[in-house]
């Protein structure tokens, strides 16, 4: 594994980190969780991504990769990983049951943190950005969560680009400086490119582009229709049916033909597709399996691409 710089913090993290957002709630096999989980910290993913509501039932991952660690990672091994939660999106019932308020963020924290049986975590985040609450009250709430020991760094996601000026100030003025920002981008997703990537580099906050498969997309999963152990045909799975569109599926079989040439699999290319930019600090995996965790990783054999790939990749992602 290698760990780049999280923008112009001190923390590294693999270019490889690993989200638990689906496959490791409570409707999954534990000891398929745990072994994916293990598999991944004994290859150098040191980063492991959570949020208060990944299940399903919601928490039900935190609670699941509490119990991992207790299980596996005792002791000194706490000091070897990194783990991140979010609040912001829909945990509990009420008006403090998600958003941005104060209220809500150090409520959630304190109840991922009894799920994960940890004292603290390594990146708290802002999950969304809040538009009925004054971002000052979001930015001290994460800092807050930093001052008192809960959580060593904060974090923002799905922020827009003028949204991540505004709340990386704000932090920087606090004397918590944002450490990271968690983005939805892919070869199919590519909104980051217009504005965010930009800001961040400036700012010197890092960034963790999440679902850089497309949720399973860009890999070789759904060239031939939809498999049953998929997350499209999965009633718990967020991706439906309806997105895998004849012209998608055209465009992820071209992009498949070039990953052949290079003797990669697609999902192999598509991760080093993102990695070849150095503004991007991890790319944020999800894995139903062991295999598929090892097929990602291989993906860092080769990060580069001839001018004549990235033209050829260019053309297929535009039409
Ligand atoms: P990906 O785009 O990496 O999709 C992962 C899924 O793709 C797997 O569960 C599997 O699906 C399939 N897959 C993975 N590798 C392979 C392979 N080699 N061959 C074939 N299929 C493969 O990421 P996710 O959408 O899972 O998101 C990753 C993480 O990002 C989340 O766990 C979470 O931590 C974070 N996230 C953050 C969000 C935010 O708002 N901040 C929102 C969404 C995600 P299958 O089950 O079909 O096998």
């Amino acid at each position: 594994m290698k760990y780049n710089r999280c923008g112009k913090s001190g923390l590294l993290l693999p270019q490889i980190s690993l989200g638990l957002w689906h496959n490791f709630g409570s409707v999954d096999v534990f000891a398929h969780a745990e072994n994916i989980v293990k598999s991944a910290f004994d290859q150098g993913i040191t980063h492991f991504d959570l949020a208060n509501n990944y299940g399903p039932v919601a928490g039900s991952s935190e609670t699941n990769f509490g119990n991992i660690l207790k299980n596996n990672f005792q002791g000194f091994l706490r000091d070897e990983i990194v783990i991140s939660t979010k609040a912001g999106y829909k945990m509990w019932d009420g008006p403090y049951g998600d958003w941005g308020s104060r209220k809500h963020l150090l409520s959630s924290l304190d109840q991922s943190l009894k799920r994960l049986q940890l004292e603290y975590v390594d990146v708290f985040y802002s999950h969304r950005f809040d538009p009925l609450t004054p971002l000052e009250e979001t930015m001290m709430a994460l800092d807050y969560a930093v001052r008192s020991g809960k959580a060593l760094y904060a974090g923002i996601s799905n922020y827009t680009a003028d949204q991540t000026k505004e709340a990386t100030s704000i932090l920087k003025q606090l004397g918590t400086p944002c450490l990271i920002h968690q983005a939805k981008y892919s070869m199919l997703e590519r909104g980051p490119e217009t504005e965010l990537l930009e800001v961040l580099d400036r700012r010197g906050v890092g960034c963790i582009a999440f679902s850089p498969l497309a949720q399973g997309l860009l890999t070789d999963k759904y060239l031939k229709g939809i498999p049953k152990n998929s997350r499209a045909a999965n009633p718990n799975g967020f991706l439906k049916v309806d997105v895998i569109t004849n012209p998608l599926l055209q465009k992820i079989k071209a992009l498949n033909k070039i990953a052949q040439e290079r003797q990669q699999s697609l999902a192999q290319m598509a991760l080093a597709w993102l990695l070849k930019d150095n503004r991007i600090t991890s790319v944020l995996i999800g894995a139903s399996s062991v295999e598929q965790l090892n097929n990602n990783i291989a993906s860092l054999n080769d990060l580069d691409f001839s001018k004549i790939e990235l033209n050829l990749i260019s053309d297929i992602l535009l039409n």
